[in-house]
Protein backbone atom coordinates (compact mmCIF):
# COMPACT_ATOMS: atom_id res chain seq x y z
CA UNK A 1 0.00 0.00 0.00
CA UNK A 2 1.19 3.71 -0.81
CA UNK A 3 1.95 5.44 1.76
CA UNK A 4 1.49 9.45 1.58
CA UNK A 5 4.39 10.86 3.74
CA UNK A 6 5.21 14.71 4.33
CA UNK A 7 8.66 15.94 2.87
CA UNK A 8 8.66 19.55 3.63
CA UNK A 9 6.41 21.68 6.20
CA UNK A 10 5.83 24.96 5.12
CA UNK A 11 7.10 27.61 8.32
CA UNK A 12 4.59 29.26 9.90
CA UNK A 13 1.36 27.46 8.02
CA UNK A 14 -1.59 25.80 9.41
CA UNK A 15 0.64 22.03 9.57
CA UNK A 16 3.44 23.83 11.87
CA UNK A 17 1.60 25.14 14.09
CA UNK A 18 -0.18 21.65 14.75
CA UNK A 19 3.14 19.97 15.08
CA UNK A 20 3.20 18.54 11.54
CA UNK A 21 6.59 17.39 10.96
CA UNK A 22 8.75 15.93 8.32
CA UNK A 23 8.02 12.23 7.87
CA UNK A 24 4.49 12.26 9.25
CA UNK A 25 2.17 9.85 7.58
CA UNK A 26 -1.53 10.69 6.52
CA UNK A 27 -3.69 8.00 7.31
CA UNK A 28 -7.25 9.57 6.63
CA UNK A 29 -9.16 12.76 6.09
CA UNK A 30 -12.63 12.93 7.83
CA UNK A 31 -12.96 9.22 7.77
CA UNK A 32 -12.16 8.88 4.06
CA UNK A 33 -8.99 6.71 3.53
CA UNK A 34 -5.69 9.01 1.83
CA UNK A 35 -4.32 6.81 -0.49
CA UNK A 36 -2.14 8.96 -2.71
CA UNK A 37 -1.52 12.84 -3.18
CA UNK A 38 -5.06 13.20 -4.92
CA UNK A 39 -6.87 12.18 -1.80
CA UNK A 40 -5.13 14.46 0.51
CA UNK A 41 -5.43 17.16 -2.26
CA UNK A 42 -9.07 17.03 -3.04
CA UNK A 43 -10.30 15.25 1.10
CA UNK A 44 -8.41 18.51 2.57
CA UNK A 45 -10.45 21.04 0.53
CA UNK A 46 -12.99 21.59 3.57
CA UNK A 47 -12.01 24.03 6.45
CA UNK A 48 -12.55 21.99 9.14
CA UNK A 49 -10.44 18.58 9.08
CA UNK A 50 -10.12 15.26 11.31
CA UNK A 51 -6.46 14.24 10.13
CA UNK A 52 -5.19 10.56 11.29
CA UNK A 53 -1.97 10.40 11.01
CA UNK A 54 1.44 8.49 12.31
CA UNK A 55 4.18 10.74 13.47
CA UNK A 56 7.70 9.89 12.47
CA UNK A 57 8.38 7.89 15.80
CA UNK A 58 5.31 5.84 14.94
CA UNK A 59 2.81 7.52 17.47
CA UNK A 60 -0.98 7.50 16.24
CA UNK A 61 -2.35 10.84 16.36
CA UNK A 62 -5.78 13.20 15.32
CA UNK A 63 -5.17 16.29 14.32
CA UNK A 64 -8.76 18.57 14.29
CA UNK A 65 -7.92 21.24 12.40
CA UNK A 66 -10.32 24.45 11.71
CA UNK A 67 -8.91 27.11 9.44
CA UNK A 68 -9.61 30.51 7.35
CA UNK A 69 -11.16 29.96 3.95
CA UNK A 70 -8.66 28.95 1.38
CA UNK A 71 -6.21 29.08 4.19
CA UNK A 72 -3.12 26.09 2.95
CA UNK A 73 -2.15 23.57 5.32
CA UNK A 74 1.61 24.14 3.85
CA UNK A 75 2.42 20.66 3.63
CA UNK A 76 4.55 19.44 0.90
CA UNK A 77 4.25 15.25 0.19
CA UNK A 78 6.88 13.41 -0.92
CA UNK A 79 6.58 12.72 -4.49
CA UNK A 80 4.24 9.64 -5.00
CA UNK A 81 4.70 6.27 -6.28
CA UNK A 82 4.71 6.14 -10.37
CA UNK A 83 2.36 3.72 -11.41
CA UNK A 84 3.94 1.95 -14.34
CA UNK A 85 3.81 1.26 -18.06
CA UNK A 86 2.03 -1.96 -19.08
CA UNK A 87 2.52 -1.37 -22.47
CA UNK A 88 5.68 -1.97 -25.25
CA UNK A 89 5.36 0.45 -27.55
CA UNK A 90 8.06 0.14 -30.12
CA UNK A 91 8.50 3.25 -30.73
CA UNK A 92 8.33 3.86 -26.63
CA UNK A 93 10.93 6.40 -25.99
CA UNK A 94 12.20 5.05 -22.94
CA UNK A 95 13.06 2.33 -24.82
CA UNK A 96 15.10 4.28 -26.89
CA UNK A 97 17.28 5.84 -24.47
CA UNK A 98 20.90 5.09 -24.57
CA UNK A 99 22.31 2.74 -21.33
CA UNK A 100 23.56 3.80 -18.59
CA UNK A 101 21.85 6.69 -17.68
CA UNK A 102 20.62 7.34 -14.33
CA UNK A 103 17.79 5.16 -13.14
CA UNK A 104 14.91 7.15 -12.63
CA UNK A 105 15.23 8.07 -16.49
CA UNK A 106 14.33 4.63 -17.68
CA UNK A 107 10.62 4.93 -15.64
CA UNK A 108 8.04 4.12 -17.80
CA UNK A 109 4.64 6.21 -16.11
CA UNK A 110 1.35 5.14 -17.40
CA UNK A 111 -0.45 7.28 -14.90
CA UNK A 112 -3.69 9.20 -14.84
CA UNK A 113 -2.94 10.67 -11.69
CA UNK A 114 0.32 12.92 -13.20
CA UNK A 115 -1.79 13.76 -16.87
CA UNK A 116 -4.23 15.63 -14.64
CA UNK A 117 -1.22 16.83 -12.44
CA UNK A 118 1.36 17.55 -14.33
CA UNK A 119 0.04 17.08 -18.19
CA UNK A 120 1.95 13.80 -19.01
CA UNK A 121 0.17 11.39 -21.47
CA UNK A 122 -1.32 8.75 -20.05
CA UNK A 123 -3.12 5.88 -22.00
CA UNK A 124 -5.57 5.36 -19.62
CA UNK A 125 -4.88 0.78 -20.79
CA UNK A 126 -4.26 0.45 -16.43
CA UNK A 127 -6.88 2.59 -15.65
CA UNK A 128 -9.56 0.56 -13.61
CA UNK A 129 -13.17 0.95 -12.04
CA UNK A 130 -12.19 2.34 -8.98
CA UNK A 131 -9.33 4.67 -11.03
CA UNK A 132 -12.97 5.62 -13.17
CA UNK A 133 -14.78 6.92 -10.15
CA UNK A 134 -12.22 8.54 -8.29
CA UNK A 135 -11.17 10.56 -12.01
CA UNK A 136 -14.64 11.45 -11.49
CA UNK A 137 -15.58 12.15 -8.33
CA UNK A 138 -12.31 14.59 -8.03
CA UNK A 139 -13.05 15.81 -11.94
CA UNK A 140 -9.83 15.22 -12.82
CA UNK A 141 -10.04 17.14 -16.11
CA UNK A 142 -8.60 18.03 -18.55
CA UNK A 143 -6.43 14.53 -18.86
CA UNK A 144 -3.68 14.45 -21.43
CA UNK A 145 -4.16 10.65 -23.28
CA UNK A 146 -2.56 9.36 -25.81
CA UNK A 147 -4.49 7.68 -28.31
CA UNK A 148 -2.77 6.93 -31.30
CA UNK A 149 -5.58 5.49 -32.85
CA UNK A 150 -8.90 4.20 -32.01
CA UNK A 151 -9.66 1.01 -33.76
CA UNK A 152 -8.92 -1.31 -31.21
CA UNK A 153 -6.90 -4.10 -32.72
CA UNK A 154 -4.70 -1.39 -34.19
CA UNK A 155 -3.98 0.04 -30.63
CA UNK A 156 -3.20 -3.24 -29.38
CA UNK A 157 -0.63 -3.48 -32.24
CA UNK A 158 0.81 0.16 -31.10
CA UNK A 159 0.43 -0.14 -27.22
CA UNK A 160 1.66 -4.04 -28.04
CA UNK A 161 -0.85 -5.00 -25.12
CA UNK A 162 -3.48 -7.38 -26.18
CA UNK A 163 -5.01 -6.35 -23.31
CA UNK A 164 -5.73 -2.88 -23.70
CA UNK A 165 -8.94 -1.75 -23.40
CA UNK A 166 -11.28 0.29 -26.33
CA UNK A 167 -10.57 3.81 -25.74
CA UNK A 168 -13.24 5.17 -26.83
CA UNK A 169 -15.73 3.66 -24.65
CA UNK A 170 -13.00 4.28 -22.20
CA UNK A 171 -13.56 8.69 -23.25
CA UNK A 172 -16.93 8.25 -23.14
CA UNK A 173 -17.58 6.66 -20.21
CA UNK A 174 -15.40 9.92 -18.56
CA UNK A 175 -16.95 12.36 -20.78
CA UNK A 176 -20.46 11.67 -19.77
CA UNK A 177 -18.85 12.91 -16.00
CA UNK A 178 -17.68 16.21 -18.06
CA UNK A 179 -14.20 14.72 -17.91
CA UNK A 180 -12.06 16.90 -21.19
CA UNK A 181 -9.26 15.25 -23.00
CA UNK A 182 -6.20 16.24 -24.49
CA UNK A 183 -5.32 13.65 -26.89
CA UNK A 184 -2.19 13.02 -28.99
CA UNK A 185 -1.80 10.48 -31.84
CA UNK A 186 2.02 9.04 -32.31
CA UNK A 187 1.93 8.10 -35.82
CA UNK A 188 3.69 5.17 -37.05
CA UNK A 189 3.66 5.01 -41.01
CA UNK A 190 1.01 2.38 -42.80
CA UNK A 191 -0.07 1.34 -39.38
CA UNK A 192 -1.95 4.54 -37.98
CA UNK A 193 -1.67 6.94 -41.03
CA UNK A 194 -4.68 6.69 -43.76
CA UNK A 195 -8.23 4.94 -42.86
CA UNK A 196 -6.81 4.59 -39.66
CA UNK A 197 -6.38 8.41 -38.72
CA UNK A 198 -9.63 9.05 -40.32
CA UNK A 199 -11.33 6.43 -38.28
CA UNK A 200 -9.75 8.02 -35.67
CA UNK A 201 -9.45 11.09 -36.11
CA UNK A 202 -13.78 10.89 -37.05
CA UNK A 203 -14.40 8.98 -33.12
CA UNK A 204 -12.39 11.67 -31.30
CA UNK A 205 -14.55 14.60 -33.00
CA UNK A 206 -18.05 12.70 -32.28
CA UNK A 207 -16.48 13.47 -28.62
CA UNK A 208 -17.45 16.64 -28.98
CA UNK A 209 -16.13 19.72 -25.97
CA UNK A 210 -14.55 16.83 -24.34
CA UNK A 211 -11.57 16.59 -26.80
CA UNK A 212 -10.61 20.58 -27.10
CA UNK A 213 -7.59 19.19 -28.68
CA UNK A 214 -5.71 16.77 -31.09
CA UNK A 215 -1.68 16.37 -31.22
CA UNK A 216 -0.71 14.74 -34.63
CA UNK A 217 3.18 13.88 -34.16
CA UNK A 218 5.42 11.89 -36.23
CA UNK A 219 7.16 8.91 -34.45
CA UNK A 220 10.25 9.57 -33.15
CA UNK A 221 13.16 7.55 -32.56
CA UNK A 222 16.78 7.51 -31.55
CA UNK A 223 19.86 4.96 -32.84
CA UNK A 224 18.86 3.10 -29.67
CA UNK A 225 15.35 2.24 -30.50
CA UNK A 226 15.75 -1.41 -30.28
CA UNK A 227 11.88 -2.52 -30.48
CA UNK A 228 10.82 -1.11 -33.69
CA UNK A 229 10.09 -2.49 -36.79
CA UNK A 230 8.26 0.05 -38.25
CA UNK A 231 8.93 2.50 -41.01
CA UNK A 232 10.37 5.73 -40.21
CA UNK A 233 8.78 8.69 -41.34
CA UNK A 234 9.81 10.64 -44.24
CA UNK A 235 9.09 14.21 -45.88
CA UNK A 236 6.47 12.43 -48.22
CA UNK A 237 4.44 10.57 -44.70
CA UNK A 238 4.85 13.66 -43.12
CA UNK A 239 3.03 16.15 -46.26
CA UNK A 240 0.38 13.45 -46.25
CA UNK A 241 -0.22 13.77 -42.41
CA UNK A 242 -0.54 17.75 -42.46
CA UNK A 243 -2.63 17.56 -45.72
CA UNK A 244 -4.98 15.21 -43.44
CA UNK A 245 -4.49 17.62 -40.26
CA UNK A 246 -5.22 20.54 -42.33
CA UNK A 247 -8.54 19.56 -43.83
CA UNK A 248 -9.72 18.66 -40.15
CA UNK A 249 -8.49 21.66 -38.93
CA UNK A 250 -10.50 23.87 -41.78
CA UNK A 251 -13.58 21.92 -40.92
CA UNK A 252 -13.17 22.27 -37.28
CA UNK A 253 -12.58 26.17 -37.86
CA UNK A 254 -15.72 26.45 -39.65
CA UNK A 255 -18.01 24.28 -36.90
CA UNK A 256 -16.25 24.86 -33.46
CA UNK A 257 -14.28 27.86 -34.37
CA UNK A 258 -11.11 26.01 -33.11
CA UNK A 259 -8.40 24.05 -35.57
CA UNK A 260 -8.69 21.20 -33.04
CA UNK A 261 -6.03 18.95 -34.97
CA UNK A 262 -2.51 20.11 -35.07
CA UNK A 263 0.36 18.71 -36.13
CA UNK A 264 3.21 19.11 -34.16
CA UNK A 265 6.15 21.64 -34.72
CA UNK A 266 8.19 18.54 -35.65
CA UNK A 267 5.82 17.26 -38.15
CA UNK A 268 5.98 20.49 -40.05
CA UNK A 269 10.09 20.49 -39.88
CA UNK A 270 9.60 16.99 -41.18
CA UNK A 271 7.57 18.05 -44.06
CA UNK A 272 9.30 21.49 -44.80
CA UNK A 273 6.74 23.32 -44.41
CA UNK A 274 5.85 26.92 -43.23
CA UNK A 275 4.85 26.92 -39.45
CA UNK A 276 1.34 28.34 -38.55
CA UNK A 277 1.16 31.69 -36.84
CA UNK A 278 0.02 32.05 -33.27
CA UNK A 279 -3.77 32.38 -34.23
CA UNK A 280 -4.04 29.05 -34.97
CA UNK A 281 -2.62 27.50 -31.56
CA UNK A 282 -5.13 29.81 -29.69
CA UNK A 283 -3.90 28.73 -25.99
CA UNK A 284 -1.08 26.87 -26.81
CA UNK A 285 -3.11 23.74 -25.18
CA UNK A 286 -0.34 21.30 -26.37
CA UNK A 287 2.88 23.33 -26.75
CA UNK A 288 4.72 21.07 -23.60
CA UNK A 289 4.04 18.64 -26.17
CA UNK A 290 5.73 20.13 -29.24
CA UNK A 291 3.23 21.71 -30.56
CA UNK A 292 3.37 25.25 -31.34
CA UNK A 293 6.65 25.58 -29.49
CA UNK A 294 8.70 27.32 -32.67
CA UNK A 295 5.69 30.16 -33.33
CA UNK A 296 5.49 30.98 -29.43
CA UNK A 297 9.20 31.43 -29.57
CA UNK A 298 8.91 33.93 -32.92
CA UNK A 299 6.16 35.54 -31.07
CA UNK A 300 8.72 36.52 -27.84
CA UNK A 301 11.18 37.46 -29.86
CA UNK A 302 8.83 39.32 -31.74
CA UNK A 303 7.41 41.33 -29.38
CA UNK A 304 10.45 41.23 -26.60
CA UNK A 305 13.72 42.74 -28.96
CA UNK A 306 11.93 46.15 -29.02
CA UNK A 307 12.71 46.17 -25.21
CA UNK A 308 16.44 44.75 -25.38
CA UNK A 309 19.24 46.69 -24.31
CA UNK A 310 22.22 47.54 -26.77
CA UNK A 311 25.03 44.64 -26.65
CA UNK A 312 26.93 46.75 -29.46
CA UNK A 313 30.02 44.63 -30.41
CA UNK A 314 29.27 41.21 -28.74
CA UNK A 315 29.97 38.21 -29.96
CA UNK A 316 27.03 35.65 -28.94
CA UNK A 317 27.04 31.84 -29.73
CA UNK A 318 23.92 30.08 -29.88
CA UNK A 319 24.22 26.51 -29.55
CA UNK A 320 21.17 24.98 -31.04
CA UNK A 321 19.63 21.28 -31.89
CA UNK A 322 19.72 20.46 -35.75
CA UNK A 323 16.29 20.38 -36.30
CA UNK A 324 15.86 24.73 -34.99
CA UNK A 325 19.07 25.65 -37.11
CA UNK A 326 17.24 26.62 -40.21
CA UNK A 327 14.88 28.61 -38.38
CA UNK A 328 17.44 30.48 -36.02
CA UNK A 329 18.97 33.16 -38.58
CA UNK A 330 15.50 34.59 -39.12
CA UNK A 331 15.23 35.10 -35.36
CA UNK A 332 19.07 36.07 -34.93
CA UNK A 333 18.66 39.13 -37.57
CA UNK A 334 15.62 40.41 -35.86
CA UNK A 335 18.09 40.32 -32.28
CA UNK A 336 20.90 41.36 -34.27
CA UNK A 337 19.17 44.76 -35.74
CA UNK A 338 17.34 45.58 -32.28
CA UNK A 339 20.46 44.97 -30.29
CA UNK A 340 23.73 45.55 -31.71
CA UNK A 341 25.14 42.14 -31.15
CA UNK A 342 27.06 39.73 -33.96
CA UNK A 343 25.74 36.38 -33.46
CA UNK A 344 27.31 32.38 -34.29
CA UNK A 345 24.55 29.59 -34.61
CA UNK A 346 26.21 26.69 -33.48
CA UNK A 347 24.13 23.84 -34.70
CA UNK A 348 25.00 20.49 -32.79
CA UNK A 349 24.63 16.91 -33.76
CA UNK A 350 23.51 14.96 -30.66
CA UNK A 351 25.92 12.79 -29.36
CA UNK A 352 24.19 10.79 -27.04
CA UNK A 353 20.94 9.50 -28.56
CA UNK A 354 22.47 10.18 -32.59
CA UNK A 355 21.75 12.08 -35.62
CA UNK A 356 18.20 11.03 -35.85
CA UNK A 357 17.23 13.33 -32.66
CA UNK A 358 17.38 16.80 -33.65
CA UNK A 359 15.50 18.45 -30.47
CA UNK A 360 17.46 21.25 -28.66
CA UNK A 361 15.86 20.31 -25.15
CA UNK A 362 17.73 16.61 -25.74
CA UNK A 363 22.00 18.03 -26.32
CA UNK A 364 24.21 16.87 -23.52
CA UNK A 365 26.38 18.28 -21.63
CA UNK A 366 29.27 17.08 -23.85
CA UNK A 367 27.70 18.39 -26.60
CA UNK A 368 27.50 21.86 -25.04
CA UNK A 369 31.43 21.57 -23.81
CA UNK A 370 32.29 20.21 -27.39
CA UNK A 371 30.70 23.14 -29.10
CA UNK A 372 32.22 25.69 -26.94
CA UNK A 373 35.53 24.39 -25.67
CA UNK A 374 38.13 26.53 -26.66
CA UNK A 375 35.89 29.49 -28.31
CA UNK A 376 37.81 32.52 -26.46
CA UNK A 377 36.62 34.74 -29.39
CA UNK A 378 32.92 34.72 -28.21
CA UNK A 379 32.05 36.84 -25.51
CA UNK A 380 29.25 35.07 -24.16
CA UNK A 381 26.93 31.13 -24.95
CA UNK A 382 23.21 30.47 -24.54
CA UNK A 383 22.62 26.94 -24.49
CA UNK A 384 18.96 25.85 -24.40
CA UNK A 385 17.23 25.74 -21.06
CA UNK A 386 15.54 23.14 -21.99
CA UNK A 387 18.49 21.05 -21.79
CA UNK A 388 19.04 21.12 -18.02
CA UNK A 389 16.59 19.98 -15.76
CA UNK A 390 15.47 21.71 -11.82
CA UNK A 391 18.69 20.26 -10.18
CA UNK A 392 20.86 21.70 -12.98
CA UNK A 393 21.75 18.35 -14.88
CA UNK A 394 21.66 17.60 -18.06
CA UNK A 395 20.68 13.87 -19.62
CA UNK A 396 24.21 12.94 -19.27
CA UNK A 397 24.79 13.59 -16.17
CA UNK A 398 26.94 16.12 -16.60
CA UNK A 399 26.48 19.07 -14.45
CA UNK A 400 25.54 22.67 -15.88
CA UNK A 401 28.06 24.29 -13.40
CA UNK A 402 30.47 22.01 -14.31
CA UNK A 403 30.09 22.54 -17.86
CA UNK A 404 30.20 26.34 -17.77
CA UNK A 405 33.49 26.83 -15.63
CA UNK A 406 35.24 24.41 -17.77
CA UNK A 407 34.78 26.99 -20.76
CA UNK A 408 35.93 30.43 -21.48
CA UNK A 409 32.96 33.01 -22.07
CA UNK A 410 30.14 33.29 -19.74
CA UNK A 411 27.14 30.54 -20.32
CA UNK A 412 23.64 31.68 -20.00
CA UNK A 413 20.63 28.68 -20.50
CA UNK A 414 17.68 30.27 -22.41
CA UNK A 415 14.64 29.87 -23.47
CA UNK A 416 13.87 32.36 -25.80
CA UNK A 417 17.10 34.83 -26.09
CA UNK A 418 15.10 37.99 -24.53
CA UNK A 419 14.75 36.12 -21.21
CA UNK A 420 18.76 36.33 -20.96
CA UNK A 421 19.61 39.58 -23.11
CA UNK A 422 16.84 41.55 -21.36
S1 LIG B 1 2.69 3.87 -23.30
FE1 LIG B 1 4.18 3.18 -24.79
S2 LIG B 1 5.42 5.01 -25.19
FE2 LIG B 1 4.32 5.37 -23.27
S3 LIG B 1 5.73 4.67 -21.66
FE3 LIG B 1 4.39 2.96 -22.17
S4 LIG B 1 5.55 1.80 -23.68
FE4 LIG B 1 6.47 3.81 -23.58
Amino acid sequence: MSVVRVARVERGSVAAALGIAPGTEFLSVNGRRVTDFLDWEFLTADDELVIEARQPDGEAVVYEVERGEGEPMGVELEPPTVRQCANRCEFCFIEGLPPGLRRPLYLRDDDYRLSFAYGNFATLSNVRDRDVRRILEYRLSPLYVSVHATPPAVRRVLLNNPKVPDIVEQLEELAKGGIQFHCQMVIVPGINDGPVLEQSLTDLWRLGDAVPTVAIVPVGLTQFSHLYTGRSMDRDAAQALLGVTGRWAARAQAERETAWVFGSDELYLLAGEPLPDAHHYGDYAQIENGVGSVTMLRERVARGRSTLPRHDGRRIGVVTGTAMAPLMPELLDAIRSSTGATFELIPMVNSLFGPTTTTAGLLVGADIAGALTGRVDLDLALIPAESINERGEFLDDARFTDVRSSLPMPVLPSYDFIDVLR
